[in-house]
């Protein structure tokens, strides 16, 4: 795993994986609306499981949509990457419109893989009514607190099983944010996480947000996630680091409008969407090629004349957003970015930040 982190490129080691593109949401700030409920046919759970075998020691599934839930296989998809690719940390984001579908993933998942990692975070924009409006959704909000209820049962069987929410930062909440955060707070959530409002979404004037709030915010997240006791450990204490070591990069990206890090799109994280299609990354929309003319070999595809070229480009561009995921990959798959890591873990155990 440690090999194949810093050193392998025969394919990539972090995916972002939309299973469907299916929703039953229209949010302001989805970047992904113009696809949704268009592209078929999707996936199947066969052509998953070839797709699988094809990434041995994958080091992190983050699974999306579309709302994941809505695949009714969901559970076949998560056990064919934990047998045939290894990977031991699953990260699912949800809308958290599905209670009993969701809260019966969680049950036989966690419980079925002691060894896989799971961890569901349910996406809040907002309090009550406001968030029903972002999401173009009544009930949404209710609904959503009713599966993380349910979900905190699942969770008090199964260790493995994290249970968060995430909260993206868009200009219709950016003065709501230590509300949003009092409420979630109470809710004792393993975690709290920050994404800011990305790519071309529907609703283009919610992309004006303040930097200034999103480093205030996080301040507020981070002493609250670094406080709570299931973070204490030194994998933890691990990741807290890189999460603040990210926020750093996405604070100063913005303020001087230039790269902090170098960008591994496309070649240590891909994203994989419903049809087939493999992007190097969610924002620049450049294709490498569909995986089904590749025999669902994800080592064939990488050896495409298309990546290089995408990856030379997003390189001699120096390419840069807040992306969280790519941020993340960029940290962690580079000696560079594991040492900023590992120092910081070390030092900066009690400050605030
Ligand atoms: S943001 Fe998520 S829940 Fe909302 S429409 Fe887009 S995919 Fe659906
Ligand atoms: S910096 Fe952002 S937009 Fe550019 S290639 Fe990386 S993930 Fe994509």
């Amino acid at each position: 795993m440690i090999k194949n982190m810093l050193f392998s490129r025969a394919y990539p080691s972090y995916m972002i994986f939309f299973v469907t593109a299916k929703c039953n949401m229209k949010c302001q700030h989805c970047f992904y609306w113009q696809e949704i409920n268009s592209l078929n046919p999707e996936l199947d759970l066969g052509e998953i499981g070839k797709i699988s075998h094809s990434l041995p020691n994958l080091f992190f599934l983050r699974i999306t949509g579309g709302e994941p839930f809505l695949r009714g296989d969901l559970e076949e998809i998560v056990g064919c990457f934990y047998r045939n690719s290894s990977v031991r940390r699953v990260g699912i984001s949800t809308n958290g419109s599905l209670n009993e579908r969701t809260v019966k993933f969680a049950n036989d998942i966690a419980g079925r893989f002691p060894g896989l990692q799971i961890e569901i975070g349910i996406s809040i924009d907002h309090l009550y009514e406001k968030h029903d409006a972002i999401r173009c959704s009544p009930g949404a909000f209710k609904n959503a607190m009713g599966t993380y209820d349910n979900l905190l049962a699942v969770k008090k069987k199964y260790p493995n099983l994290t249970l968060g929410f995430l909260v993206t930062l868009m200009k219709d909440n950016q003065d709501s944010l230590e509300d949003i955060f009092k409420y979630l707070q109470e809710k004792k959530p393993d975690g709290i996480g920050l994404n800011i409002i990305r790519g071309k979404p529907k609703d283009a004037a919610q992309i004006e947000v303040d930097i200034g709030k999103y480093d205030k915010f996080r301040h507020l997240l981070n002493q609250y996630n670094f406080a709570s006791p299931s973070k204490r450990s030194f994998m933890q204490r691990l990741r807290i680091a890189k999460t603040i070591l990210s926020q750093d990069a996405i604070i100063s990206m913005v303020k001087n409008n230039r790269a902090q890090l170098e960008c591994l799109a496309g070649e240590r994280i891909a994203v994989l969407y419903p049809d087939g299609n493999v992007c190097a990354c969610e924002l620049l929309g450049d294709r490498i090629g569909n995986i089904r003319d590749y025999g669902y070999d994800f080592k064939k595809l990488w050896k495409a004349e298309s990546r290089k070229k995408i990856t030379q480009n997003i390189r001699g561009n120096k390419c840069f957003c807040t992306h969280e995921c790519f941020i993340t990959a960029d940290l962690i798959f580079s000696l560079k970015g594991m040492l900023k890591v590992f120092f910081k873990t070390l030092f900066n155990r009690h400050k605030k930040n």
